[in-house]
C-alpha cells in the first residue's frame, strides 16, 4: 500500500516535471527536418548531456601568428561594419566587444577558416528560454552557431548554446555559468557549388565549445533560420563573419580567424 502510493506520487511528480519543462519550449507545427526525424525547434528532442569543464583563465589566450584579429587587445572595430555597410556601432572597452543594435559583420569576406570567440553571457540573468543571454555567431553570414546562456535554461534543442540553429543541438552542453567566458572554435568549409548552381559539396562545421567537441565535421543542409528550412543558393559561396544583435548584452573578446588553405598551399 505505502509502496504504490510512493509510486503514484513519483509519477504525479514526474508528469508535473516534465509538463512544465515542455509547455513552453519548441515548436510542433515547424516543417520537417530533411535527413531527420525531428521537426524545426522540435521541444521533443532530446536534451543533451551536460559536461563540465577547467574554468577558463582570467585573460583570453593569444592567437596564432598568421591568425587575423577580429577583436583584439585594443578598441579597434575597423574589421568590422554594420549590415549596410555603414560604420561599427556596437562599443567597445579594453578588448571587449559589447552587442549593440543591428548586426555586425567583417569587411572582409571568408571561404574556409579557422574561428576563435570568445564570449559571455550577461550575469545578471534575464529571461528565458531563448530570450536569455541570446546572440550568435553567423558563418558566411548565413550559417549560426547560437549563443545563448544555456546554463540552467531549457530551451528547443536545436537552438541551446553552440547548436547549429535549427538544425542539431550541440552533442553535449558545455556551457558555462551567466557571466562567464566561454570559447567557440569553428572548423569549417564552405558550401561549393556546380555550374548549374546545384550544390556540390555543403557547408560543414566542427565546433568546440569550451575545448569539447559539439559538432564533427557536420553538414549544414542550408542556411539556418527561425521556424524554417531554407535552400542553398550560389551566393553563400563566402560571406563574413555576422554577430547577432538579439537585444540581449551579451559580451565578446578575443576573435581571430584563420583562413585555411589546401596542402601545399601555405606558401601561395
Ligand atoms: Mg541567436
Amino acid at each position: 500500500m505505502q509502496h504504490s502510493r510512493y509510486v503514484i506520487l513519483a509519477a504525479l511528480t514526474l508528469n508535473v516535471a516534465v509538463s512544465a519543462q515542455q509547455a513552453p519550449i519548441g515548436y510542433d507545427d515547424t516543417p520537417m527536418q530533411p535527413n531527420n526525424t525531428w521537426r524545426v525547434h522540435d521541444g521533443k528532442r532530446p536534451y543533451p548531456a551536460i559536461v563540465t569543464t577547467a574554468p577558463p583563465g582570467d585573460r583570453p589566450a593569444g592567437h596564432p601568428s598568421d591568425a587575423i584579429v577580429l577583436v583584439g587587445q585594443g578598441n579597434d572595430l575597423s574589421a568590422w561594419q554594420m549590415t549596410d555597410g555603414s560604420a561599427a556601432t556596437w562599443t567597445m572597452s579594453d578588448g571587449v566587444l559589447l552587442t549593440g543594435k543591428g548586426v555586425l559583420q567583417t569587411r572582409q569576406q571568408f571561404t574556409d577558416f579557422q574561428l576563435h570567440v570568445e564570449f559571455a553571457t550577461p550575469s545578471d540573468v534575464k529571461g528565458d528560454s531563448q530570450g536569455r543571454g541570446n546572440s550568435g555567431v553567423f558563418l558566411l553570414g548565413k550559417f549560426e552557431i547560437q549563443v545563448l546562456d544555456s546554463y540552467r535554461n531549457i530551451t528547443y534543442p536545436d537552438g541551446q548554446a553552440a547548436a547549429m540553429y535549427g538544425q542539431y543541438p550541440p552533442l553535449v552542453n558545455v556551457s558555462r555559468g551567466p557571466g562567464e567566458w566561454q570559447s567557440y572554435d569553428i572548423i569549417f568549409t564552405a558550401p561549393r557549388f556546380a555550374a548549374d548552381s546545384s550544390v556540390a559539396k555543403p557547408a560543414i562545421v566542427t565546433v568546440l565549445h569550451n575545448g569539447v567537441v559539439v559538432h564533427h565535421a557536420t553538414a549544414f543542409w542550408g542556411p539556418t533560420r527561425h521556424k524554417s528550412v531554407l535552400p542553398y543558393t550560389p551566393d553563400m559561396a563566402s560571406g563574413p563573419i555576422a554577430l547577432q544583435d538579439h537585444g540581449n548584452p551579451v559580451r565578446y573578446r578575443n576573435i581571430w580567424i584563420r583562413t585555411l588553405r589546401g596542402y601545399d598551399e601555405a606558401g601561395r
